[in-house]
């Protein structure tokens, strides 16, 4: 077995009997990178250097006896999180040159948690995408099937843990960009409750639905990951003050007498039949480990959609608005006067897809237009909200597919943004809820592709969402299959 395809918890136990060092750990991570990232192109920027400096440092706590809960484990970073004095792009070609003076909060945490830092991963630009191809970088593979897209936003970080490329990893969900990706991949992919993570250092795309949370090979991987994640930051606003639990205590307690509720409204045509019948078999599964299914109603899910690409874009308007040419980043030359400067550095500085967010999100939020659209929306997304209180009052989690559909191929829905939009259809309602969300493995398709299914629960609590997530991945057993590559 090389040591690139172990979990966290399977390296940590090497590591403290004294089997294998942190050092051996990231060169068996490098090499397979060496072997496979020409076909995948899961990074935006490799951090070997630092990575080799941070293992010797894991291997003299180790020698000291100080091993914390990530010690020597090599994780991958979205490109979207600052990492002090290593570029930060967000897949884009307005900061292709933007050096951060700080670290985001996640990348501090996850060092004093003893991690070591593979690389910067690929991603769609500013996170607005679901199949990674929007990078200024290029397009990310999917490992099971290198003609096909890995999800997206957080597109590299799923592919880099699917295709060994490091053991764990950090994205970001504005509205499914870890689940998705986690589910096409075949990966564990959390996104926290709002507030459960701090954002400082995260480059801000949709402030009201952005948060950070990790991809991982298995459940209890993930526990480890959101222990050192959570939790309050002074410097974040958002991220909120309430204790956090050992999340590795929820491991395999069982589920009997919950209530699993149903949503009719994602189980509807138009579902990949393959999908469909995964995540019904999931549910049977969760059904002879004690879990009760009951049919819930989300009424106000047809206008998710529409309310986040409203909400979405037009914070997103915002947010970007800093990108002028001046402060950081690119900047274009050639230029007559201040008013061209701010025009041609945001024309060749970023993609289309950036583009058309900023265009809509501006005219939503324009005076005459604001309340039919930003004000509508908000009411709506309000409305969401309490469709998920109301359904919490009946059951303990829901289960939905992640996605509609295993990955597609790369340039099949670049053409249409709609389509592309769809892709996110079961994973949005989570972000405007503000709720916890996760997406489990659940098997293949005929054709071997992974497929996924997502477990959603109420504000903080993550801890349930393991507990069944541990409880169904034991019992389910769906095949360990490594992509060939
Ligand atoms: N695919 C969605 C979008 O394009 C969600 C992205 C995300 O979660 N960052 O906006």
């Amino acid at each position: 077995m090389e040591l690139y395809s172990l979990t966290i918890h399977e390296l940590q136990d090497l590591l403290k009997k004294g089997e294998v060092s942190a050092r051996e750990i990231a060169e068996s991570v490098f090499a397979r990178v060496d072997a496979v990232e020409e076909k995948v192109h899961s990074y935006i920027r490799l951090m070997k250097d630092e990575a080799l400096a941070q293992a010797a440092q894991a291997d003299a706590d180790i020698k000291k006896g100080e091993i914390k809960p990530l010690t020597g484990i090599p994780v991958a970073l979205k490109d979207i999180v600052c990492t002090k004095g290593v570029p930060t792009t967000c897949g884009s070609r307005i900061l292709h040159n933007f050096v951060p003076p700080y670290n985001a909060t996640v990348v501090e945490k996850l060092s004093a948690a003893g991690a070591v830092f593979v690389g910067k991963a690929n991603m769609d630009e500013f996170a607005m995408g679901s199949s990674t191809e929007t990078s200024y970088f290029g397009p990310t593979r999917n490992p099971w099937d290198l003609e096909r897209i890995p999800g997206g936003s957080s597109g590299g970080s799923a592919s880099a843990v699917a295709a060994d490329e490091c053991i764990a990893s950090i994205g970001s969900d504005t509205g499914g960009s870890i689940r998705q990706p986690a589910a096409l991949c075949g990966v564990v992919g959390m996104k926290p409750t709002y507030g459960r993570v701090s954002r400082f250092g995260l480059i801000a795309f949709a402030s009201s639905l952005d948060q950070i949370g990790p991809f991982t090979k298995d459940v209890e991987d993930c526990a480890i990951m959101m222990n050192a994640l959570a939790g309050y930051d002074p410097k974040e606003s958002t991220s909120v003050q309430a204790d956090v639990p050992d999340y590795r205590q929820f491991l395999g307690r069982d589920i009997k007498g919950w209530k699993i509720g149903i949503p009719k409204e994602y189980f509807v045509e138009g579902i990949d039949p393959e999908v469909a019948a995964a995540v019904e078999k999931a549910m049977s599964v969760v059904k002879a480990c004690g879990g009760e299914a009951i049919d819930i109603s989300l009424p106000h899910t047809q206008y998710c959609l529409a309310v986040y690409y409203i909400i979405a874009p037009a914070e997103a308007s915002s947010n970007l608005a800093r990108y002028d040419g001046v402060k950081y980043g690119y900047r274009a030359q050639g230029v007559r006067d201040l008013a061209e400067m701010y025009k041609k550095t945001r024309q060749e500085g970023f993609g289309a897809e950036v583009k058309r967010r900023i265009m809509i999100g501006t005219y939503a939020l324009s005076a005459g237009y604001y309340d039919a659209y930003y004000g509508k929306a908000s009411q709506v997304r309000a409305l969401i909200r309490r469709d998920f209180d109301e359904a919490f009052k009946r059951c303990d989690v829901i289960l939905t597919p992640t996605t509609p559909t295993p990955a597609f191929k790369l340039g099949e829905k670049t053409d249409d943004p709609l389509q592309m939009y769809l892709s996110d259809i079961f994973t949005i309602s989570t972000n405007l809820a503000g709720i916890p969300g996760m997406s489990v493995p659940c098997g293949f398709s005929k054709a071997g592709l992974p497929l996924g299914v997502q477990f959603l629960a109420n504000h903080f609590e993550e801890g349930k969402l393991l507990q069944i997530a541990s409880v169904y991945e034991k019992a389910a057993a769906i095949e360990k299959r490594r992509p060939a590559l």
